[in-house]
């Protein structure tokens, strides 16, 4: 028995690591997805999810304009007259300390990983709202938790306040039906850390993590689907880690 059967989802960053894996769960639970992203490999995965009877498709959403979160969100509400399901995912890495930092690099990953966040919410919940509820997950990470290892200050910042945004986001919305919960991922093999792998720290970071490995992005994508369904109905605000217990340490 599916769980999603009839919901409509918005997966940013959709198009691979986590995002994908995601829209894959989504999926397999019965939602209809769109795999939201500026990559138009987006595309290409989702017309092979259709081509396998799944339900997905591609929508060219950058997390930053705002002007395109109406339209989307516009386009599917006049479409399935309803939208039930957002998972921001959408996010860029970022590796400079406090001094290395520039201005355009700190500019560029808070609009992204936070201010996309925060646009993906303001547009996603009236049409949850005028739905009857919804299920918002945000991703941040276990570095929106701990500091890693005093460097990617800027990814840092933005993954904290994902995390309280969530809670507040949470609140707001709790009468309405609306959950909004936080999903803390560990080191995931992804494109995101293609840069590390096989390198002197990828060593490091499997020796950190409690159990030894990095995580698969359907580790994350399965319980964001536990997230979005009915068996995490009295779930709001929570913070999520699936992190092979990096924060149990
Ligand atoms: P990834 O780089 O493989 O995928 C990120 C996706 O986001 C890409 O498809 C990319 O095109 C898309 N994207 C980037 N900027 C965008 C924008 N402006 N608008 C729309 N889409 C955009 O990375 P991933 O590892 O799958 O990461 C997914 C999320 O998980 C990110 O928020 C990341 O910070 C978080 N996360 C990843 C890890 C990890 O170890 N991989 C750990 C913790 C948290």
């Amino acid at each position: 028995m599916v769980e999603l059967e009839g919901k409509v989802a918005i997966v940013t960053g959709g198009a691979r690591g986590i995002g994908a894996a995601t829209v894959e769960a989504l999926c397999a639970e019965g939602a209809f997805v769109f795999v939201a992203d500026v990559l138009d490999e987006g595309e290409t995965f989702a017309k092979q999810l259709a081509s396998q009877g799944k339900r997905a498709r591609f929508v060219k959403l950058d997390v930053t304009d705002e002007s395109r979160w109406t339209e989307v969100v516009d386009d599917i509400v006049r479409e399935f007259g309803h939208l039930d399901i957002l998972v921001n995912n959408a996010g860029i890495g970022s590796m400079e300390d406090v001094e290395q930092e520039s201005r355009a690099g700190w500019d560029k990953v808070i609009a992204v990983n936070q201010m996309g966040v925060w646009l993906g919410m303001k547009h996603a919940a009236p049409a949850m709202r005028a739905s009857g509820g919804g299920s918002i997950v945000n991703v941040s990470s276990i570095f929106g938790a701990v500091g890693g290892f005093g460097g990617s200050v800027a990814y840092h910042a933005t993954k904290g306040a994902i995390r309280l945004m969530t809670k507040n986001a949470a609140i707001r919305y709790a009468k309405e039906g609306i959950r909004v919960n936080s999903m803390h991922p560990g080191f995931i093999d992804t494109p995101m850390i293609a840069a590390i792998k096989g390198t002197p720290l990828e060593k490091t970071i499997e020796e950190k993590t409690p159990m030894g490995r990095l995580g698969t992005s359907k580790e994350i994508g399965d319980v964001i689907a536990f997230l979005c369904g009915p068996r995490a109905s009295y779930m709001t605000g929570s913070e999520v880690y699936v992190d092979g217990g990096w924060t149990a340490a």
